[in-house]
């Protein structure tokens, strides 16, 4: 076995050493590998601390006092009481494997221990993952990762072909390393990647959606992308990201539309905006290859609708991806209002009010950013023109106005106590009802009035309140498109 002793600069952690030690001590070989050598040796901070071992899981958890079984694979968590980084609260520890054949391209049909650390290191993805580290200083690294890791280069551990053909995942975990430290892909692994590219649909959703989002949260998810579409991984992933490419826009677009989506994500990673936004970002414009019109009146594609035609495509890939559902009911919503308006001249408070009320509180900010990727996305020189400063002032201005039934200066309770009615469904359409008109007036939001507009109100059968409450919503909601829509055509042309 070819060693290589090694002086680290970078500390590893006095919990880590020590579960290392105990191990050790108790006639174990223990060895540091993954990702966090690999992050060692580059002087970046490990994401979690993986310890090897020749010790089966049983002797794993009679050493240690503190342990839980982890998963299929033989990992056991060490548990470290009372520690505050989060990276160190539980060390994983796994014995060495041995993989046995894959006959679905997802999971070894059997795991096998194995007494020997180099069965252990061949079985790993990438060379840079493959480097194993004796504490303190002892590198063992047979397949020239530290190399890889000076050229920074992603290469898979032994045949490409023959390692994505057992796990596909592999090939989008390829990706997701390059972009999360700034890497290229080794020739050889690329191709196979290419080649492979088609088994990645049979790998669980949850498996590909958590490397999707890894490459969304990197530094660079545009990079990842191009590289997922070029490697044909992305037609396996979000096939309806690809639909833009090529896809010309108006004259007030520099870029097609996927371009264009790269470059708005590209702005929201370089702002390290949440998970959520830059989902949205990615799928703010993806209903507008299928809303494309002509316009002979404009000479100009028109994208009508894209927003509310994109917020059902956005649903649809959330769900084939299982994201959870409130992440999903979300990004839906920053898609569906991405075009909101925001002409200062004419934008009413009221107006605010409703699209404060329709994403909600929390949204509204991710709702501004989305916008400030798509304006450099476009090509913009500038994040926030005075437009864009200006609804961001009246957003908050109008937060301290009642958005939901919960701000109302009255409660169900108080409802049912003053009609003397029972606990159902008609509270809901009275207060819903009574936020309509606090919505249009802020200034009705008082004890008084709306304990006097509750008795009106309660005059009304079940099916009046409700046919107020929809058509007052409705009627409202279809005055707002039209001046939407009148607005857009004068300023956007989109
Ligand atoms: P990070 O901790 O930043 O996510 P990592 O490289 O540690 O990066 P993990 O998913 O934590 O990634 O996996 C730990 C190690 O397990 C990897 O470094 C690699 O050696 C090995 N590994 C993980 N997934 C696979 C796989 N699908 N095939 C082969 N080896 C894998
Ligand atoms: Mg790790």
């Amino acid at each position: 076995m070819k060693e290589s002793k090694k002086t680290l600069d970078v500390e590893v952690p006095s919990e880590v050493l020590r579960v290392a030690k105990t191990l050790e001590s108790n006639g174990f070989e223990a060895y540091l590998v993954g990702g966090c050598v690999r992050d060692l040796l580059i002087g970046r901070k490990p994401n979690d601390w993986d310890i090897t071992t020749n010790a089966i899981p049983e002797k794993i958890t009679a050493i240690f006092p503190n342990t839980f079984y982890e998963n299929e694979y033989g990992t056991v968590g060490v548990v470290n009481e009372g520690v505050e980084d989060e990276t160190l609260k539980v060390i994983e520890v796994t014995p060495y494997r041995l993989e046995g054949g894959y006959s679905d391209k997802r999971r070894p049909d059997s795991v096998e221990w194995s007494s020997k650390l180099e069965d252990d290191l061949r079985r790993r993805d990438f060379t840079i993952n493959a480097i194993a580290l004796k504490l303190p200083s002892t590198i063992v690294d047979l397949f020239e990762g530290e190399e890889d890791l000076k050229n920074r280069t992603v290469r898979s551990v032994g045949e490409p072909e023959a390692r994505f053909n057992e796990d596909a995942l592999r090939m989008l975990r390829a990706i997701r390393i390059a972009v999360e430290l700034d890497f290229t892909l080794d020739p050889k692994t690329q191709n196979a990647i290419a080649f492979n590219a088609k088994h990645l649909k049979e790998m669980a959703p949850e498996r590909i959606r958590d490397e999707f989002i890894r490459i969304v949260m990197s530094p660079r998810p545009h990079i990842g992308l191009i590289l997922s579409h070029k490697l044909g991984l992305l037609g396996h992933i979000v096939p309806e990201l690809e639909e833009g490419i090529g896809v010309a826009q108006n004259k007030a677009h520099s870029y097609d539309v996927f371009e264009h989506i790269l470059r708005t994500v590209e702005h929201a990673a370089k702002k390290e905006f949440t998970l959520e936004t830059r989902l949205a970002a990615l799928f703010h414009d993806i209903g507008k290859p299928a809303t494309r019109r002509w316009s002979e009146e404009k000479k100009d594609w028109t994208f009508y609708g894209h927003d509310v035609v994109g917020a059902k495509m956005a649903a649809k890939i959330m769900a084939r991806l299982a994201f959870p559902k409130k992440t999903a009911e979300n990004i839906v919503a920053l898609v569906r209002w991405h075009m909101f308006f925001s002409d200062t001249e004419q934008i009413t408070h009221s107006a605010v009010r409703r699209m404060v009320a329709r994403v909600g509180t929390e949204n509204i900010w991710h709702l501004m950013d989305v916008r400030t990727c798509d304006r450099i996305g476009t090509g913009r020189p500038k994040e926030s023109p005075y437009r864009l400063r200006k609804y961001h002032a009246m957003i908050d201005e109008v937060m301290r106005d009642p958005l939901s039934v919960g701000m109302l200066k009255i409660s169900g309770g108080r409802i049912m106590e003053l009609c003397g009615i029972e606990p159902g469904p008609k509270i809901g359409h009275i207060l819903h009802a009574l936020l309509e008109e606090v919505l249009d007036e802020p200034g009705k939001n008082t004890k008084e009035y709306l304990e006097k507009r509750v008795l009106e109100l309660n005059q009304l059968s079940e099916k009046e309140l409700v046919a107020i409450g929809t058509k007052a919503k409705q009627a409202k909601e279809k005055q707002e498109e039209k001046t939407l829509k009148e607005i857009r055509k004068k300023h956007w042309v989109s």
